[in-house]
């Protein structure tokens, strides 16, 4: 059956000659593999909708499972981030987190309204990219299931002053209990996994709560305090990967290039 779909590429496989694999997230059917025939000539345009980094409209053959491009045309491109190397490296592993984190046939459309607001703000320059990065890394998380509970401390409920985060039990703890508790010392976690425990100032944990609590589109519209916001990229950057479990070369890519002297 032949329809029209939206969606943005995540990533390609290049195969023999100029075909190709596409994986492509859509509202309408989750992130799906799209195979793409005779799509590198430039010649003929079809390149610039086959390009990861690119939010199209395709005419695709539906068969059961497998999706086959016809044509497309592009909505929104996002590949001028490749001017910038350190951009470029950020979308790359923003990508491969909107990748990891949704499945095919499943309502992605709120991870792919993230992924592309996400896209934009790199694009338009104003914000810091670690900001960007961190904010994107906690609201996806939580979108995909891994929503912390940080409305007070998990064993006496106060709020305010010094708090912690538990990572893997998703649960903020005072410095008074943890003090008490010797948590993250001896006591083993509620799951039986290991305990990682990370500081949070009041600005950081004000930040978290705002990036759970806001609407999509202005979820990136807040503040951290200068001096805080390495530690604040920190603790998203431990949430999301101890969750997941795993690397991401193309986060070791942008950290390096990061750190490279200008
Ligand atoms: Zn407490």
């Amino acid at each position: 059956m032949r329809e029209s779909i939206e969606g943005l590429i995540l990533s390609q496989t290049i195969l023999k000659e100029s075909d190709k694999f596409l994986t492509v997230l859509t509202e309408k059917y989750g992130k799906i593999s799209v195979y793409a025939s005779h799509v590198r000539s430039i010649k003929r345009g079809s390149l610039a909708y086959s390009m990861p980094l690119q939010y199209c409209r395709f005419i695709i053959n539906k068969k059961s499972d497998s999706y086959n491009l016809v044509s497309g045309d592009v909505i929104h491109s996002f590949l001028d981030l490749n001017n910038d190397l350190i951009s470029f490296a950020l979308a790359q592993y923003i990508l491969d987190i909107a990748r990891e984190l949704t499945v095919e046939n499943n309502d992605e459309s709120e991870m792919l309204q993230l992924t592309l607001n996400t896209l934009f703000m790199i694009q338009k320059g104003t914000t810091p990219l670690a900001h960007i990065k961190a904010t994107f890394e906690f609201r996806a998380m939580a979108q995909a299931g891994y929503m912390p509970e940080l409305h007070g401390c998990d064993y006496c409920a106060k709020d305010g002053g010094e708090m912690l985060l538990d990572i893997m039990n998703g649960r903020i703890i005072c410095a008074e209990c943890q003090k008490k508790r010797n948590f993250g010392k001896e006591e083993p976690s509620d799951t039986g996994t290991a305990v990682i425990v990370v500081h949070l100032t009041v600005s950081m944990l004000r930040g978290l709560r705002y990036v759970l609590s806001s609407e999509p589109k202005r979820v990136f519209a807040y503040s951290i305090a200068q001096d805080e916001l390495r530690d604040y990229a920190d603790v998203c950057e431990k949430y999301i990967l101890n969750h997941l479990e795993r690397g991401f070369d193309t986060l070791e890519f942008y950290k390096e290039v990061s750190s490279m002297p200008e």
